[in-house]
């Protein structure tokens, strides 16, 4: 059987080159080939031995996910839809900045935690990605990147697994994941800035803190277990009790001294003064030092079946006062990618009805990629990330 060479972390490249008798400086070497200079063709890999070309040649490949469609927002976020098979389409962003690029991730398709204020809750869960799938993204965008923008320095400055599921649900995926995101031969990001967003798996927020702590970022939306009960269901299996305490645990190990927690304000749900006063006090029971997580506030993107709206502009400014004038540090978000359907909760708006994709998006007005996967026609539509 050919082996997906985007699969493996280096460990793993190296454990499948001494099954072909080769020694673990040549899994290096092609481990650089694959991820720092975006290498699929062995016969590119000119420091590798032509017997080691040959060999792997019959044995491995080097094999992205499909591109099924490209929208590039007029503010710079770029969106793919990539194809999983099966009817199922995931999504990946990149989100430029002045100071960096980062690199939103999908980690599953669909996702079973049903967040109701989620457009990927609402499709249902598919199945986890394999790690070339989760590689593939970040292989495939700094590599497209480096020849859109034309430039042969590293592009994605950051990476966020906080596309579409719960990566702490794949978590066997994730780890190697993970570690080729940070590989010095690959993409050498620091465990700073590789973010984890989880809905609150807490036995795997510990794993996670012992396998590879990198920065972590929790979905909370609610500030008591009743409320969050009904937005993030999981809460009823890991209260906000057990969640705080894996935050506080992970801190320990974590490469940054405060966990981020993502609130969508939605409209007289989670929004209201009360809900403010009531956060502020829960962190306050979690530690003396509020410093040790901060807030960002998330404007809700409506879609039909949620039933919500979004929080009015003062709403949402008087709630960031709260809980900044109890000296929690507390950002809202600016809504990126508006015109191609890429803010956070619509990354599920084209696929959601997960039948036929291929056929659904060949339709699509918008979205159209030739054969070097560039955009041929860019234009308006509607807007990143999930969880
Ligand atoms: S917010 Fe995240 S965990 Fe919740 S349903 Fe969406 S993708 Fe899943």
């Amino acid at each position: 059987m050919t082996a997906n060479l985007l699969d493996f972390d280096l460990d793993g490249l190296a454990a499948f080159c001494e099954r072909l008798g080769e020694k673990r400086f040549r899994a290096t070497q092609l481990f650089r080939w694959i991820h720092q200079k975006g290498a699929a063709d062995f016969d590119e890999m000119s420091d590798l031995a032509k017997s080691l070309r040959e060999k792997l040649k019959t044995s491995a490949e080097v094999t992205a996910i499909p591109l099924l469609a490209q929208h590039i927002s007029s503010d710079g976020t770029i969106k793919w839809l990539f194809d999983v098979g099966g009817g199922n389409a995931i999504e990946t962003v990149f989100i430029p900045d002045d100071d960096r690029g980062t690199l939103c991730i999908s980690s599953q398709a669909g996702c079973a935690v049903a967040c109701r204020f989620c457009s990927t809750g609402h499709q249902g869960f598919s199945r986890n990605l394999t790690v070339a799938e989760i590689i593939s993204q970040l292989w495939f965008a700094e590599h497209f990147l480096r020849k859109h923008l034309g430039q042969s320095d590293r592009v994605i400055s950051n990476v966020v697994m906080m596309g579409m599921g719960e990566p702490l649900q794949n978590y066997a995926a994730l780890v190697p994941a993970l570690r080729v995101m940070l590989d010095d031969h690959a993409y050498g990001l620091s465990r700073r800035r590789v973010t984890v967003s989880t809905s609150g798996v807490v036995p795997m927020i510990d794993r996670l803190g012992r396998d590879c702590p990198v920065a972590l970022a929790v979905s909370l939306h609610a500030s008591n277990d009743a409320l969050r009960d009904e937005l993030v269901p999981l809460n009823r299996k890991y209260p906000l009790a057990d969640l705080l305490q894996a935050c506080k645990r992970y801190l320990e190990v974590a490469p940054r001294d405060f966990v981020t927690f993502e609130y969508c304000m939605l409209n007289g749900v989670n929004d209201t003064i009360a809900h403010a006063d009531e956060l502020v006090e829960l962190v306050r029971s979690y530690g003396a030092h509020k410093a040790w997580c901060k807030f960002n506030l998330i404007p809700f993107n409506p879609f039909p079946a949620s039933g919500l709206t979004r929080s009015s502009v003062a709403a949402v400014a008087s709630f960031a006062k709260i809980l900044s004038d109890s000296g929690i540090v507390t950002t809202i978000r600016k809504t990126r990618g508006d015109d191609i359907d890429a803010a956070c909760g619509q990354l599920a708006g084209d696929i959601k009805d997960r039948t036929n994709v291929r056929t659904r998006l060949s339709k699509h007005r918008l979205i159209t990629i030739n054969q070097d996967k560039r955009p041929t026609r860019v234009g308006k539509e509607d807007t990143v990330n999930d969880c």
